[in-house]
Parts: structure tokens; C-alpha cells; sequence
């Protein structure tokens, strides 16, 4: 064999070889960049099944999340996921514990550096409560996604795959870290902190009354656009937390008569969030309930009933007399939430009314 034929098999030898390397190195590449997304399925009617492909009416929390998945194979392109059942219900019947469980779960994966990120698949009704507690009991910065549906999985309308693809982009996104914990829906992201239902069938439900989206999921994008400054500096730390203080919640409205408020004073209840009218107020008649509640120790925290706004202290009603805190610009389910893990801490009213300015 001549040695110029020779030298030219060797170096198409070595290109080959070359070849087969770096496309071995991209592939490497390429399945190692895809980020580790563990999906947390709760039910929901992201998990509800129908009758029929026409008809609204369904039963949330029926659909595996198994079978959610693969009813959206393109999330594998986008990261490397995993589903884990932790409920099976429809978010009204959201408890704390629950929430435990799921806060646990996530700070556990987390701290174990199973996942980079954490979607969770949610109903639509109390998803506003769970990103609240999530956004202040997770302690970590990555990324943690809600995601729902307003139709059910088996209805001609039906959101939730698109919903849930678009939460795993977000997931996914480098862009999302940092951001708290986040509400994917109808292609907008909302921090968990201000998002609230505000449309009860609609599936532009979920808004941010007071500042809006934070963000957009579009043609395969994720674009934030603000991001807030209250989120927590501080966290809660239940981890080992097995319950909360007890705290409910009054509403207000004309010519409202104290019973309610009197009822709760022969309970265990350790605080009470007033959706009040306007600016937080009351009626004469509930604010002496609501006076003798605070003396007794329980925590008054004003809130609104109007859906948006915030609540200022001193204004028209005297809290520093009365030992009552305000909500700030919470409304009066995520207030519940706050109070309750403040009350898990302190019985402190100045410290209660400090975490309230600054998360
Ligand atoms: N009420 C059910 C729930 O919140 C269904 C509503 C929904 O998911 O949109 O889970």
C-alpha cells in the first residue's frame, strides 16, 4: 500500500472516531442540561374526569398523575421529570395538613438535591392559600411551580395539559430562579405571595389584584417582567410542625350582629382574620367582640373584604387601643395563613405586625 493511501485512512479513521466522540459529548450535554422537575400531583380539575367531552360538570382529583404525564409527552423535552401522588383532592378540601406534608416533601427533595425544581398540580379553588404557605415555609431558592386547570382533563375546552407544559417550561427556565414560589396559569406567572381566584368558571381566573403578572409563558418562552421586594426575608421553619394555631376568619357586612365573633371566644381560637369592610372596618357592635377577643389574647388582624388593596393602620380605626394588627395588602385567606404561622413563633403583637409589613 502506498503511504499517501495510508496516511489518508488513518486521518479518516481519526475523523470518525472525532465524530463519534463529540456527537457522544453533545448527547451528554444535552441530557445532562435538562433540568430535574419533580411533579407533586395534589388532584384538582387539572386531574378531573368528565362524563362527556361537552359537559362542565366532573369530579376533581380522579386522574393518576401518571397518566397526566403522559397525556403531555412534550415535558420530556423540556426536563427530566418525575411524578409523585402526594393527595388526591379537590383544593377545597385543603387541610394543613396537607400543607405539611407537601412543605416537608419539597424542602426534603430539596435538601436531598433530587430535583431542581418542583411543579405542583393543584386544584383552583385554595391554590392561592397554598402557594402563601409554600412561598413561607420552603427553604429553598429553587424554583417551585402551581399549576391547574379550570376544565377538566376530559373536556373539549380543557387547559391542563397546556397549563401543565407551560409550568414545566417555567420550571426549566434559569430565569425562574429566585422568584418564590410561582402560579403558572393561562400563560401568565403570578407570584404565589399576591395571586388570587378571582372569576369562579373563568379560565383567566387568576390575577395579581393589586400588581399583576410577574411574568409570560408564550411560542415556548418564559419572560419575567417584575419581580416582587416582599418577598420573605423570613421563613417558618416547619419541618417538624405536626399542626398550627387555630385562626379563622369573620366576614363583614352591613348591620352584621357580633354572634359569630362571641361564638369563637368559648374555642380554642388563638386569632381571627376580619374581612372588613372598606379600609378593614366593623360595626360598633362587632368591634366590642372584636375588642373583648383581643383582650382575651386572641390575635385581631384586620383585612378587606374587597378583593384588593390594602389595609392601614391607625386610619379609622385605633388598632394601637384595640391590640389589633393589620393584613397590609393580604387578603383575608392568605392573612389566615401568615397569622397562623406567626402564631406558631410569638403571641408578640409588634412582631406579629412587623411579618405582615415585610413579607
Ligand atoms: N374545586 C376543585 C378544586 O379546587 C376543582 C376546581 C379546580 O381545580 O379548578 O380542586
Amino acid at each position: 500500500m502506498n503511504n499517501s493511501i495510508l496516511k489518508k485512512g488513518v486521518l479518516v479513521l481519526f475523523m470518525f472516531v472525532l465524530g463519534l466522540q463529540t456527537q457522544a459529548q453533545t448527547k451528554n450535554i444535552t441530557t445532562k442540561a435538562l433540568p430535574r422537575v419533580t411533579i407533586l400531583a395534589t388532584g384538582g380539575t387539572i386531574a378531573g374526569s368528565g362524563e362527556s367531552a361537552t359537559k362542565a360538570a366532573y369530579t376533581a382529583g380522579k386522574v393518576p398523575i401518571d397518566i397526566l404525564l403522559s397525556a403531555v409527552p412534550q415535558i420530556h423535552d423540556l426536563a427530566k421529570v418525575k411524578g409523585e401522588q402526594i393527595a388526591q383532592i379537590g383544593s377545597q378540601d385543603m387541610s394543613v395538613e396537607v400543607w405539611l406534608k407537601l412543605s416537608k416533601r419539597i424542602n426534603e427533595i430539596f435538601k436531598e438535591n433530587s430535583a431542581d425544581a418542583i411543579v405542583i398540580t393543584h386544584g383552583t379553588d385554595t391554590m392561592e392559600e397554598t402557594a402563601t404557605f409554600l412561598d413561607l415555609t420552603v427553604m429553598f431558592d429553587k424554583p417551585v411551580i402551581l399549576v391547574g386547570a379550570m376544565r377538566p382533563s376530559t373536556a373539549m375546552s380543557q387547559d391542563g395539559n397546556k397549563n401543565l407544559l407551560d409550568a414545566v417550561m417555567v420550571a426549566a427556565s434559569p430565569n425562574s430562579k429566585d422568584k418564590g414560589v410561582v402560579v403558572v396559569m393561562n400563560e401568565l406567572v403570578f407570584d404565589g405571595r399576591d395571586v388570587t381566584k378571582t372569576i369562579t368558571t373563568s379560565t383567566s381566573t387568576f390575577q395579581s389584584r393589586n400588581f399583576g403578572p410577574i411574568g409570560l409563558v408564550y411560542d415556548g418562552k418564559v419572560s419575567y417582567y417584575y419581580q416582587s421586594l416582599r418577598n420573605p426575608v423570613k421563613k417558618f421553619d416547619v419541618t417538624k410542625t405536626t399542626s398550627l394555631p387555630q385562626v379563622e376568619i369573620i366576614y363583614g357586612y352591613a348591620d352584621a350582629s357580633p354572634v359569630t365573633v362571641d361564638a369563637l371566644l368559648t374555642t380554642n381560637v388563638k386569632g381571627i382574620v376580619y374581612a372588613g369592610m372598606g379600609n378593614g372596618n366593623f360595626n360598633a357592635a362587632v368591634g366590642k367582640s372584636l375588642e373583648n377577643a383581643s383582650k382575651k389574647g386572641i390575635i385581631v388582624c384586620r383585612s378587606n373584604r374587597a378583593g384588593s388593596g390594602r389595609i392601614t393602620l391607625l386610619n379609622e380605626v385605633d388598632d394601637a387601643a384595640l391590640g389589633f394588627v393589620v393584613g397590609d395588602d393580604l387578603n383575608p385567606q392568605k392573612s389566615r395563613i401568615l397569622l397562623m404561622l406567626s402564631l406558631m413563633e410569638t403571641s408578640d403583637r409588634a412582631k406579629i405586625q412587623s411579618n405582615f409589613f415585610k413579607y
